[in-house]
């Protein structure tokens, strides 16, 4: 990908899950335009703010068929790059490992729990400028490519947990969700539950 993505970017606030965007299948991108780089931008700065290793489009309130990633595969080597329009595809029959691993979201933040994937994933789909693109992810980024093209299906990871993993999902995230101001993360989460003491001024 082209790495002057990588600046010029806003952080923009994380949608959250239960707003309509993360749950509606997204359009297709049909204008490999000026305005679809800006939104990679965005999306770069968005994610690097948050710690994150992917990012849907829907995650910052855009319903589009685009994601990225930064994200370390099997060999623990950073995988970087844009997917629009993606489509996966997984291993069958002998083929198919399954994998369970804790699994996050930047849009249900402070909440982890383990979800059985395929541990290899082909992601099919356009780079920024429309030429097709194919990653065969392991790993990590096996995962991120399936968590994020699920996204651009309208679907979050808790639709694929049984009730008792959603259940405690949900939990952990609100015990936590306080220190993720509602525009996070244009303003940073806090670090600690515990409010610091005022610095004393130095003259
Ligand atoms: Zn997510």
């Amino acid at each position: 990908m082209d790495n002057s993505l990588l600046e010029g970017g806003t952080v923009l606030r994380i949608t959250r899950w239960g707003e309509p965007v993360m749950h509606q299948p997204t359009a297709p991108i049909t204008e490999f335009d000026d305005d679809l780089r800006q939104l990679i931008r965005d999306m770069f700065a968005t994610m690097y703010a948050a710690d994150g290793v992917g990012l849907a489009a829907t995650q910052v309130g855009v319903s589009k068929a685009v994601f990225i990633y930064d994200c370390p595969d099997e060999n623990d080597v950073r995988q970087r790059g844009v997917f629009c329009n993606p489509t996966v595809t997984l291993p069958e029959g002998r083929d198919r490992n399954l994998e369970g691993a804790e699994e996050g979201c930047l849009s249900l933040p402070g909440g982890f729990q383990s979800l059985h994937r395929p541990d290899r994933a082909t992601c099919t789909g356009q780079d920024e400028t429309g030429a097709e693109i194919e990653v065969v992810g392991t790993g990590l980024l096996a995962r991120c490519l399936q968590h994020e093209t699920d996204h651009l299906n309208g679907m979050v990871f808790g639709d694929r947990l049984a009730g008792r993993g959603r259940k405690l999902l949900y939990r952990q995230h609100e015990s936590l969700a306080h220190r993720y101001p509602d525009d996070w993360p244009v303003t940073p989460k806090t670090t600690s539950a515990v409010p610091q003491p005022e610095a004393e001024p130095k003259a």
